[in-house]
């Protein structure tokens, strides 16, 4: 059987599905926190469209450290991460786990990443974050919160974190022109290290699919 690759879209979801409040979220919601956080990956994409991600760094006066060696948190090599100190930012990318990945990133009639492109994937994503930080424009609060509970006329609410992950890969694919959303690639390493299995990664897509697209009401 001929693998599934799922829409843009089913990959944002996926992110979204992944959200600490996403059993708030009611289903004719979905829509808008998917459309809205890839539309604002999207528009960035737009601004900064023709610029590498050195270029964009220097930019917004972020420097890059590139790590030879991962540092794991919980068990979970990481590959870039941003982190601001005393009011200076910098994004730090480990060159081991970018490497893992692209070596592990054909699928199906696609051929792998390059080292470059998988570390260009990375940086565009945390430059993303710079500039929410920069601009005190995060996603999460440009779109509505979800009421986490509501008693009388007390309510709780709380930002659906997430968004800014989903936009953070939109802006990333845009850039880079990439087949489909980097957080597929996730999916691909997973499959091809025998840590997830075909099946099951299919099985997961085509259920958050269904999930996603049943619930939606007015799908185009
Ligand atoms: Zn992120």
């Amino acid at each position: 059987m001929r693998a599934v690759i799922p829409s843009d879209d089913v990959l944002a979801f996926a992110e979204l599905y992944a959200d600490a409040v996403f059993s708030k979220i009611p289903e004719e919601r979905y829509r808008y926190y998917v459309d809205g956080s890839m539309n604002a990956g999207y528009e960035a994409a737009r601004r900064f469209s023709g610029m590498s991600a050195s270029e964009l760094a220097e930019e917004l006066g972020v420097p890059i450290a590139i790590e030879e060696k991962s540092s794991k948190i919980a068990g979970v090599s990481l590959r870039a991460q941003t982190l601001t100190e005393n009011g200076r930012t910098r994004i730090i990318v480990y060159r081991e786990s970018l490497d893992l990945l692209a070596m592990e990133s054909a699928w199906e009639d696609f051929e792998a990443l390059d080292a470059d492109t998988v570390l260009n994937m990375h940086l565009f994503h945390e430059l993303f974050h710079v500039i929410e930080e920069k601009e005190r424009a995060y996603v999460s609060d440009s779109l509505d919160s979800v009421r986490i509970w509501k008693l009388f006329s007390h309510e709780r609410k709380s930002r659906v974190m997430r968004t800014s992950e989903i936009a953070a890969h939109r802006f990333a694919e845009q850039m880079l022109s990439l087949p489909w959303m980097p957080n597929f690639y996730d999916y691909i390493y997973l499959v091809r290290t025998r840590k997830l299995s075909e099946d099951d990664m299919n099985a997961f897509f085509l259920r958050i699919d269904k999930l996603f697209e049943g619930k939606n009401g007015g799908k185009t």
